[in-house]
């Protein structure tokens, strides 16, 4: 009898000192700064996405700066956009970065207006890019964003990635945005991600984009975001 409730004690004792020896090695093992070291260490990453060209001076302007900052960005095309600026075309390619469908026309009425009507339109904007440059896209950027299962359906079946965003620069949608209002939006919607898809435009009236693109992409190098294309 005796004998049994040694047992019990030395068991008991032994459970304890487990116990104790756990939660301080867990203590040990997590100090405090270990989440923010995470952090840190994370990697970030940005893809500069531009809408609506190709324009001349614009879009010229914009290719100067990504190629003196060394960075890659994406260009969704308007088709009917190209004629007369298909050199501007053929420096994006050459330049290493990435095309992608936008439209041929960029109406929504003639986009939208059928299944069939979308896939006209994309096979179009294609046909243009590929005839110039001699490269068949692989992404499409949807006219005006927002969800389209039954195209989303049509794109994977001809072999493209639909590409949304998820900060923008304010180029649409702030009427006569300046640069420096630009490049405060671009870190205002981007802040908190680490994965940040940006919208902007080189379309002709987007000159203050283009002014606006070298502080945009210092804020995000000095911020340790890695630049990618699609
Ligand atoms: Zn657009």
């Amino acid at each position: 009898m005796q004998k049994r409730w040694i047992t019990a004690v030395i068991f008991c004792l032994a459970v304890i000192l487990m116990l104790a020896a756990h939660l301080s090695g867990r203590n040990m093992a997590t100090p405090a700064f270990t989440f923010a070291e995470e952090k840190k260490t994370e990697e970030k990453e940005i893809y500069l996405t531009f809408d609506d060209g190709p324009s001349t001076k614009v879009t010229g302007s914009i290719l100067d700066t990504l190629a003196q900052k060394g960075v890659k960005a994406t260009f969704f095309i308007v088709g009917d956009r190209v004629r007369g600026r298909e050199e501007t075309l053929k420096r994006i390619a050459a330049e290493g970065h990435t095309l992608g469908v936008h439209s041929a026309t960029h109406r929504y009425d003639l986009i939208y207006g059928s299944l069939e009507a979308f896939r006209k339109d994309v096979s179009a904007c294609a046909e243009v890019i590929e005839r110039c440059t001699g490269i068949f896209p692989r992404v499409y950027r949807f006219p005006g964003g927002g969800r389209h299962p039954a195209e989303e359906e049509i794109l994977k079946e001809m072999g493209y990635k639909a590409v949304w965003w998820n900060a923008v620069c304010g180029d649409e949608e702030i009427p006569h945005a300046d640069a420096e209002t630009l490049t405060a939006t671009a870190v205002e919607t981007a802040e908190g991600k680490s994965h940040v898809v940006l919208l902007l435009h080189d379309s002709a009236p987007h000159r203050a984009t283009a002014e606006a693109l070298p502080a945009i992409i210092d804020y995000f190098l000095e911020n340790h975001y890695v630049f990618k294309a699609f």
